[in-house]
């Protein structure tokens, strides 16, 4: 089992570099012991970036989570048993970092405000989406979701992240704000991120430590998706 690096803590999060061993490789992938990769799931997309080793070098096109974490690379393939220095392409990450958290953000004050369920997301580095169920924004509701969004972000509430075991999450989540239904059933000890004052959430991905790193919200667009459900589209300042 690889060891996911940045599930440990926000801090993991903003960690660009780490050193780790090739456990196995194949084709065009490799397995790693430990990883700050982050695989593409959960709507947001897979870590980019470089491994280096005593005489070699590949780059980490796509990393997929199966029954294991492969890196596929594009270049040379290192040997099973070889150290090598895995480092982020930092940008992009921090990219996706702050716009999950935004995503955390307007998904809680849409269900708070006006009860409407977050039942998909697609995160980008530059735009980002979110869809919801049941909804019917007026423009007027836009303006106020982004509105109260942007208080809180100027506000710069902290971010924590514990874990839970999987009995107390199904107790405490049990509003419909998230659908713990989904939960892998192998999950015991569950990863929670909460936004001081303003949500609690149990996720996998990679987070911000303040609000303030958002800078500031704006919802470019909606559109329908089909009877009862919407997109907004949103971008970060
Ligand atoms: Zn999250």
């Amino acid at each position: 089992m690889t060891d996911l690096l940045y599930l440990h803590s926000l801090e993991a999060c903003y960690l660009r570099e780490f050193d780790a061993e090739v456990v196995r490789g194949q084709e065009d992938y490799v397995v790693l012991n430990r990883t700050l990769f982050y695989p593409t799931g959960g709507g947001q997309p897979t870590d980019q970036g470089r491994l280096i080793w005593d005489g070699g070098e590949a780059r980490v096109v796509e990393v997929v989570k199966g029954r294991e974490i492969k890196h596929h690379l594009e270049g040379e393939l290192p040997e099973r048993g070889t150290s090598v220095k895995g480092i982020l392409d930092w940008d992009r990450r921090y990219s996706h970092m702050r716009m999950h958290t935004a995503q955390h953000l307007v998904s809680a004050l849409a269900f708070d405000i006006f009860g409407v369920r977050t039942v998909g997301n697609q995160i980008r580095a530059d735009r980002s989406h979110i869809d919801f169920y049941p909804a019917h924004f007026t423009d007027e509701d836009i303006r106020r979701l982004e509105g109260e969004a942007n208080r809180l972000i100027d506000e710069g509430r902290p971010l924590k992240l514990y874990f839970l075991p999987r009995e107390e999450v199904l107790k405490r989540f049990s509003d419909g704000r998230v659908d713990v239904s989904r939960l892998p059933q192998s999950v015991e000890e569950v990863r929670i991120i909460e936004i001081e004052g303003v949500d609690t959430c149990p996720c996998g991905g990679t987070h911000v430590k303040n609000l303030k790193e958002l800078k500031g919200v704006e919802v470019l667009s909606k559109k329908s998706k089909g009877r009862d459900k919407q997109r907004l589209y949103y971008r970060l300042l």
